[in-house]
């Protein structure tokens, strides 16, 4: 896998890319003289020089690109981007400790910040295949490594997706039962940054309409941690450095959204994003490998766990938000228990739906679309206005969250494709829970939001999108 964002770079996993290099507002300059021809060439330090006819060697600089430039370009769309982002990294999470640290020796505390590390249950999945643990283990090791660095709290974000899925569950019925056109069907899903700024940059007012407003369960921590977990222990948001761990390097852009910034404190929700990866990338900078690290007990307060046992939701490793969906909306809507959800597969393993049939009737249908090939094919029946479906599942990476971009790899193809099986099969083998059956959301959704249909719970629960102007240029071409 190679970055897309240099024009100079080349591209050697495009399976979720489409068209990528070609519009990146950044392309490096390279300077030539007349008349001569140059071969651009990749050392495998991932350094790149431009080799004259003579066979002479000029090293080039490395292009800056920062998120902004990203989030402005029409170009780049999903994974990879982490090798020029210099802003989000865990650089800057040991910068934090470090600074912590300054200030416990000189006496400064309230100078410290409280460090709070929100894990995703893809990204622990994908570390416990890596390091050949089970879920729990690779829980509680995380947690101890991550606190022996100098963080104060681990969260499970498995805990905040029972928000994203009981608010998306609401927005669906809401939105089934009205004739409002500012919130038409189908309903798209919401959850996945790579779709979103997809979605944002090339198909603007057309089609966010369509999409879910209900934020991540990322995004649901950050307002979770910096609005009621802030309080709860006496410290302003901006005291606070939220790190959360994930599969993706889009969640970074996620966390960068103007959306998710708070005016008044000038902070993040989430202040950095890390990989999978990159947690490898620390355990190695460390010289520990995940296996001996010294386990410590979980956080209870925010995570997802049963006594001993973590706990997951049903639906696959994207979340499962189109079965939460569909079983609610069955029952919500017509009555119906539904045991099992039967997919079946179209046009491809990442292209499937399922539908609910009442008195021989077709009543719901929904889609699960993975990919950009399935997402471009889903987005244009939208605008047609030819969409059969109701809602539809929408991610970035095919096969979904546990094959994002940032998740560990070994670097051989067939070792992860292993390594992606193996993080199927223990992410499947984990209990699942329904979000209702969560017994603390009832009191936070009373203690820190005041109940659910008001401004407070809308905030912090709920986003919206903005049209991106398309920037082209000569060569772009167009999706
Ligand atoms: Fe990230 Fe999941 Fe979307 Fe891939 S599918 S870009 S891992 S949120």
């Amino acid at each position: 896998m190679a970055s897309k964002f240099s024009g100079v770079l080349q591209l050697t996993d495009l399976d979720d890319f489409i068209t990528p290099s070609q519009e990146c507002i950044k392309p490096v300059k390279v300077e030539k003289t007349a008349g001569e021809v140059g071969k651009i060439k990749i050392h495998n330090d991932g350094s790149y020089v431009q080799v004259a006819q003579t066979g002479e060697e000029v090293k080039l600089q490395k292009a800056k690109i920062t998120l902004n430039d990203c989030l402005a370009c029409s170009g780049c769309i999903t994974s990879a981007e982490a090798v020029l982002i210099t802003q989000q990294s865990q650089d800057e999470l040991y910068r934090v400790l470090e600074q912590n640290r300054k200030a416990a020796q000189d006496g400064e505390t309230s100078q410290e910040k409280l460090v709070v590390i929100s894990i995703s249950p893809q990204s622990r999945t994908s570390l416990a295949a890596r390091y050949n643990l089970s879920s729990l283990d690779t829980a509680k090791k995380l947690t101890g490594f991550f606190k022996q660095l100098g963080a104060h709290h681990v969260f499970d974000t498995t805990f905040t997706r029972d928000f994203s899925l009981l608010e998306s569950q609401r927005e669906f019925v809401q939105r089934f039962q009205s004739n409002d056109t500012s919130a038409p069907l189908p309903m798209l899903a919401s959850a996945c940054p790579g779709w979103i700024c997809y979605a944002e940059k090339t198909h603007g007012e057309y089609v966010l309409p369509y999409i879910s407003t209900t934020k991540s369960p990322q995004q649901v921590m950050g307002s979770l941690v910096k609005d009621h977990f802030s309080k709860q222990q006496g410290k302003p948001p901006d005291q606070i450095y939220h790190v959360t761990v994930m599969p993706c390097f889009d969640k970074k852009l996620e966390a960068s959204r103007e959306d998710f910034y708070d005016d008044v404190y000038r902070t993040r929700d989430v202040d950095c994003v890390i990989t999978s990866g990159e947690v490898e990338a620390m355990l190695e900078k460390e010289g520990i490998s995940l296996v001996d690290v010294t386990p410590a007990d979980l956080d209870t307060m925010f995570s997802s766990t049963s006594g001993a046992e973590l706990l997951s939701h049903s639906g696959g490793g994207s979340g499962g938000y189109l079965e939460h969906i569909f079983r609610h909306a069955a029952r919500e809507l017509f009555g119906q228990d539904v045991q099992s959800v039967n997919y079946k597969t179209l046009r491809n393993k990442d292209f499937k739906e399922v539908t609910l049939e009442v008195e021989g009737k077709v009543v719901l249908k929904f889609a699960l679309a993975y990919g950009f090939r399935n997402i471009q094919n889903m987005v244009q029946k939208v605008k047609r206005g030819k969409s059969p479906y109701h809602f539809v599942e929408v991610m970035a990476c095919p096969s979904g969250c546990l094959n994002g971009g940032g998740q560990v790899r070994i670097g051989d193809k067939e070792a992860d494709k292993d390594l992606l099986t193996r993080a199927e099969e223990l992410y499947s083998a984990l209990p699942v829970r329904t979000p209702e059956e969560n017994p603390l959301l009832e009191s936070l959704y009373t203690e820190w939001l005041s109940g659910r249909d008001n401004e407070k719970a809308r905030q912090m629960l709920h986003t919206s999108y903005h049209p991106v102007a398309k920037m082209t240029n000569a060569l772009a071409i167009k999706w």
